[in-house]
């Protein structure tokens, strides 16, 4: 973690009553490879032990500002990469966190797919690395939204793992910016898709999976500025899809996204 990050870190006595708590229920072990950990570590960055932690690649600074895709280089430059220079994003930017490749991968997989949904505050550690942006920080206040999952999905889950991010990432947020949580968004029924298919003229780019929840919040003055969070970006086409519906649905003053993973 570089200094930058470490002013993201709030409040140090409510991450340790948090931590006394979570510690009767989560042995603090690292959920990489099960190494103990001490009390402080565990306060700085639970669940994930140093040697473990400097195996993650950091995104850095020399990143894509468009798809937010991570480059080997010390330029600080900004460029936009060609693996989205030809593409129509509906996000103005996404910041990812760290690499998608290596230690990230095998994290996020035991959150997801083991179900270890007290690793959502690893993970709300790792997204302090966002932050780096200065476009994130300057916005003053986001709306963060987190992606949707479909409802079975998330039944069999228990929870949906970009909501968890979304709390992590409120919970942590650096001096200066203000953020709450908004979930806007939903996953379409199999019967909305259908209905949609027959006025698909009107929807071109649209997304068929996500639709703005019924009751949306009135949007303020100058538009939303809406921070969507996803676990892993990998080709945007998600973000994307979701920044779609909400240009559509509401008044937009800006639209990034973020994720731990850049795949
Ligand atoms: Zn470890
Ligand atoms: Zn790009």
């Amino acid at each position: 973690m570089n200094a930058s990050t470490g002013e993201a870190r709030k409040s140090p006595r409510f991450a340790r009553i948090r931590q006394a708590v979570v510690g009767w229920i989560y042995p603090p072990l690292c959920a990489a490879c099960e190494s103990p950990l001490s009390a402080s570590r565990q306060v700085e960055v639970p669940f994930l032990c140093e040697p473990c932690e400097a195996a993650l690649t950091p995104i850095g600074d020399h990143y894509c500002r468009v798809c937010g895709q991570g480059f080997d280089g010390v330029s600080s430059l900004p460029f936009r990469c060609s693996n989205c220079g030809d593409r129509e994003l509906a996000i103005d930017f996404a910041v990812s966190a760290f690499r998608g490749a290596g230690a990230g991968k095998g994290l996020v997989h035991r959150f997801k797919y083991a179900k270890e949904r007290h690793l959502a505050r690893l993970f709300g550690v790792l997204l302090d690395e966002v932050w780096r942006d200065e476009r994130l920080r300057d916005a003053g206040s986001w709306w963060v939204v987190p992606v949707p999952l479909h409802r079975r999905r998330q039944r069999e889950r228990g929870f949906n793992q970009s909501h968890e991010l979304a709390r992590e990432l409120v919970l942590r947020a650096p001096e200066g910016v203000e953020l709450s949580l908004r979930s806007l968004l939903r996953r379409t029924s199999e019967r909305e898709r259908q209905a949609r298919l027959d006025r698909k003229e009107r929807l071109v780019n649209l997304s068929e999976a996500f639709a703005p929840v019924r009751r949306l919040p009135g949007t303020p003055a100058g538009g939303a500025r809406i921070l969507l969070i996803d676990d892993v970006i990998t080709t945007g086409t998600t973000v994307s899809e979701c920044a779609a519906v909400l240009r559509e649905a509401m008044e937009i003053d800006r639209i990034a996204a973020v994720s731990v993973l850049r795949g």
